[in-house]
């Protein structure tokens, strides 16, 4: 069988694979794209794909998620040296000069690699009724995203971490009314953004209760909850944003020994997007980056090209 070689593998079509898809073809690196996941069905863009309106990406003052992937897309694909597959990585192994990647269709190898596999969401569970049907419909997984839309609505957010708790704040810009709603005795943030919700008067937090159902019409109008909360278990919501974690796709990274971080992420070199292993790179979600978002991962995934290009040319030490 003839062997498919390149200079850069990218496992990963979201943005921050594309973006470094483009990079690295200008910089002359015959690159192949791969992306596709099981379970996340994300088509070639990415998670982007999943958000209606984006009016965060510098150039761009609105245009939806499917707009920018596609304009990504297309100038990843501009370039001859650039290659996309819409196949799933299954495995990666070190060979002598690189990398092979297999998937069900085809066995690859390069000299570099870099995993922008990204993350998948924590959805809520199957169980709670109206959770899939209302997906973008009133039911949020991004609230730096999504909050915007909701100035003046009640809105709640599930979930009682950190995470829930920044959330819920950065809500209260916008609505007029936010709940957090924990399925635990007590939210548990940071002490400090707790003193901040605390001291936040639109906020109100519903401890020891799960949403059960998600319930609207074209759109969520409410949620019912599996115990009384002021006399009623339905509570009237315009939207929720459900923050109950992600869950980072780094297991194939994990296999050829990339550090990883205690949540998952993959550790990088936030200088040149390195791994602590010599020719992969990492960048976008997947990584322990804290600012995620897709103009960070768009940025990430071209220092990571530039970083492959050094690497290949003996132009830099990554050690
Ligand atoms: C609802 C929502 C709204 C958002 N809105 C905004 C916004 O307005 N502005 C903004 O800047 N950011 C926004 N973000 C965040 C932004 O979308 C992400 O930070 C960014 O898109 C991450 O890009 P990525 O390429 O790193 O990861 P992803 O987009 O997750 O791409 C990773 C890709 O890798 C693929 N993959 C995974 N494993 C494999 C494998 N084994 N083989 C092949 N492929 C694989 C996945 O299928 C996926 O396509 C939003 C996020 C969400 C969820």
């Amino acid at each position: 069988m003839v062997k498919n070689i390149y200079d850069f593998i990218i496992l990963g079509a979201g943005g921050t694979g594309l973006a470094a898809a483009m990079y690295g073809a200008r910089l002359g690196l015959k690159t192949l794209v791969l992306g596709k996941a099981s379970g996340s069905e994300l088509p070639v863009g990415g998670v982007i794909t999943t958000t209606d309106i984006v009016e965060n990406y510098p150039g761009f003052i609105k245009l939806t998620g499917q707009e920018l992937a596609k304009k990504l897309e297309d100038h990843a694909r501009a370039y001859d040296l650039v290659e996309i597959k819409e196949e799933e990585a299954n495995d990666v192994s070190k060979i002598n000069g690189g990398f092979s990647v297999k998937t069900k269709k085809g066995d690859y190898e390069a000299k570099t690699i870099l995993f922008a596999t990204g993350t998948k969401v924590r959805k809520l569970p199957d169980e709670v009724k109206g959770a899939k049907e209302f997906e973008r419909k009133g039911v949020n997984y991004c609230a730096l995203c999504d909050g915007p839309l909701y100035k003046g609505k009640t809105v709640a957010v599930i979930g009682g971490a950190d995470a829930s708790a920044k959330d819920a704040l950065l809500l209260s810009q916008y609505a007029t009314k936010v709940y957090m709603i924990y399925r635990g005795e007590k939210i548990h943030p940071e002490p400090v953004n707790l003193e901040k919700i605390e001291a936040n008067k639109k906020i109100e937090i519903i401890n020891n209760s799960n949403v059960v159902e998600v319930k609207g019409d074209k759109l969520v109008n409410e949620v019912v909850l599996d115990k009384e909360f002021k006399g009623s278990k339905n509570l009237k919501v315009d939207g929720i944003f459900v923050a109950i974690g992600h869950l980072v796709l780094s297991d194939l990274a994990k296999k050829i020994g990339v550090g990883i971080d205690e949540k998952g992420e993959i550790k990088i070199d936030h200088k040149t997007s390195a791994t602590n292993v010599s020719g992969a790179f990492s960048a976008g979600d997947v990584t322990d980056k804290q600012f995620k978002q897709l103009i960070t991962g768009v940025a990430d995934g071209c220092t990571a090209a530039y970083s492959a290009y050094e690497y290949i040319g003996g132009l830099k030490s990554f050690k």
